[in-house]
């Protein structure tokens, strides 16, 4: 039977793409999800019909409780988490100056803490089996920076932080640690942009396409196989070279 994974945020999406790449590959996939139980519950009868062995899983990732309880469900149903996508994120468009107190901490707790929380709990098991796979998604704002995106890109920023220094603290280990940065990528999260901007986003994207959560799901695929043995601590950037 395969390795076990978890990917947090997979009820839609990059989230959703990547659970169902892993399953046909062959792995035992946890579905989290917080709010979008049916189409969580529609990914999860899919992957049974395809005779994948899954598991669905309601957890709000940025609540330590509520990690705890998932972490624990996921270890009784499909055994210890060989890897962790830490996927699960929110995103809004607003001028520095309109971020409230409240937004700035709640986008950290989802965006980052949910990371913390997640990793902290599956670690003792891969350091007890010195092997493991966390892959952490970014953006390319946390790169580059986005204007009206301050707050977004200050948290995806700090992704990128926590993987390198991870990277670095679990290597001896043998845990890799690694940062996917999508550019932009066709999925609810930019359902607010207009048809003029995402024509205006192709324009400014060398391979001239919008990705799709496939592109980020092969990614992540690989950063997770045993082909990604000697790279930790990296960013991967699957963004059509909009970012060079
Ligand atoms: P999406 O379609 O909006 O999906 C977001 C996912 O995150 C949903 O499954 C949602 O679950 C989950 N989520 C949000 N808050 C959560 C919480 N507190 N607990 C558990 N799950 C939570 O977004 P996406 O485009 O697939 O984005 C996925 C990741 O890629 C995010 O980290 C995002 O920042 C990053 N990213 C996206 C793009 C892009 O262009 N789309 C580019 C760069 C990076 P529920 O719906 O069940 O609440």
């Amino acid at each position: 039977m395969g390795r076990t994974v978890l990917v947090t945020g997979a009820s839609r999406g990059i989230g959703q793409d990547t659970a169902r790449l892993f399953a046909d590959r062959g792995c035992k996939v946890a579905i989290n999800y917080n709010s979008s139980e049916e189409a969580a519950a529609g990914l999860y009868s899919e992957l049974q019909t395809a005779g994948c062995r899954a598991m669905l899983v309601q957890a709000d990732v940025s609540n330590e409780e509520q990690v705890q309880k998932m972490l624990q469900l996921v270890n009784e149903k499909l055994g210890d988490i060989d890897i962790l996508v830490n996927n699960a994120g929110i995103a809004k468009q607003q001028l520095f100056t309109d971020i409230s107190a409240e937004e700035w901490d709640r986008y950290f707790q989802v965006n980052v803490k949910s990371m913390f929380l997640c990793t902290r709990g599956v670690l003792p098991a891969m350091i007890r089996k010195q092997a493991g796979k966390i892959i952490n998604i970014s953006s390319i704002w946390g790169i580059t920076g986005a204007s009206c995106e301050v707050l977004y890109s200050s948290t995806k920023a700090a992704v990128i932080g926590m993987t390198k220094s991870l990277a670095k603290e679990l290597g001896p280990s043998n845990i890799q640690v690694n940062c996917v940065a999508p550019g932009v990528i066709a999925t609810a999260m930019n359902s607010g942009l207009s048809q003029a901007d995402l024509e205006d986003l192709k324009d400014q994207t060398p391979l001239g396409v919008i990705g799709k959560s496939r592109d980020i799901a092969e990614t992540v695929y690989f950063l997770a196989s045993g082909k990604a043995d000697f790279i930790t601590g990296q960013v991967i950037s699957p963004n059509g070279g909009f970012l060079i």
